[in-house]
């Protein structure tokens, strides 16, 4: 059989970014939750070494070096002769909208990373080395729970600790490029981050609704004016009666709505699907 690894889909449940830095990046303070619905890497022993693509979203990633599966087996390979190791091929089943502020491209490098690290006997220390050679959001992914991300957002400690949230995940078929959105961002002025939120035990989304209500994400502004579309997602959840709190994730354009039950959640993708059929529409939980 082989053996394959999830890559959750990463919800930033708030995102809050200081003004651009001497290093050229934005210093960001994130609660990261992962969700139930992602892309799944599987790996198998003596096939072709490449990498195989399916999934509903196959056909808009690349498929080939710079894919970020591949560049997580290449910088794992790099720490491998490889005539050591046995003949593998890869094989990714993209299911999440790209480009979406999901997160997917670095929830599958850290995916692979892990079937890797099993596959190779790679030791803890080393993928976590790898992770943050692969991209700032990459650590946070190989943890994929519940977690408080800083700096870069590969300083990682952990989250709030809460019941599991039931959420729509809503995308409009319109992918948003990060660089964009963070370059409207910088033509505002910003204030520097502070110290930033403790994370402590949240006992029931009414804690959590109190926490995100003094939070928010600060390219949620930027990311409506290059994409309207967001716009019309927001409007939706917020006018649903099962929707307590509606955010964009990331740099958009996926929103997410969190809802009291699993019932609600249910019953809010069923409408959106009806009234929107262009839209990316998932009930999921988010941990
Ligand atoms: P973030 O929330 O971290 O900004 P995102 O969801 O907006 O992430 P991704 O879907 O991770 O964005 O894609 C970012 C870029 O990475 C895309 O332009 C895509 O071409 C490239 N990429 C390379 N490999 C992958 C992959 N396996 N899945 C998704 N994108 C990939």
């Amino acid at each position: 059989m082989s053996p394959s690894a999830f890559a959750p889909a990463k919800v930033n449940l708030y995102l809050h970014v200081g003004p651009l830095g001497p290093d050229r990046y934005h210093p960001i303070e994130s609660w990261m939750v992962f969700a139930d619905v992602g892309d799944e890497v599987s790996l198998s022993p003596g096939g072709a070494y490449g990498l195989a693509l399916a999934g509903p979203y196959a056909g808009e990633v690349p498929a080939g070096p710079d894919n970020l599966v591949l560049r997580a087996r290449d910088a794992a390979m790099a720490e491998m002769t490889r005539a050591s190791v046995q003949r593998f091929g890869l094989r990714l089943e993209k299911n999440l909208p790209v480009a979406s502020g999901l997160g997917g491209g670095s929830s599958d490098a850290a995916a692979t990373l892990r079937l890797m690290g099993e596959y190779l006997g790679l030791p803890a220390t080393k993928l976590a080395d790898l992770a943050r050679s692969l991209g700032s959001d990459v650590p946070a992914c190989v943890m994929a729970r519940s977690l408080i991300a800083r700096g870069r957002g590969e300083q990682i400690s952990p989250g709030f600790e809460s019941p599991p949230m039931h959420a729509v995940l809503v995308n409009p078929g319109r992918a948003v490029s990060t660089a964009a959105v963070f370059g409207l961002f910088d033509q505002g002025r910003h204030e520097p981050l502070g110290e930033g939120l403790a994370a402590r035990t949240l006992s029931s989304l009414d804690d959590v609704l109190g926490v995100l209500a003094a939070t928010r994400n600060d390219l949620e502004a930027p990311a409506l004016r290059i994409e309207p579309a967001i716009g019309e997602v927001l409007a939706a959840l917020r006018a649903s009666p099962a929707v307590r709190l509606a955010r964009m994730s990331g740099s958009g354009a996926t929103c997410f709505g969190l809802c009291e039950n699993p019932q609600a959640a249910e019953g809010l993708a069923a409408s959106l699907e009806r009234d929107h059929p262009g839209w990316w529409v998932k009930v999921c939980t988010l941990s």
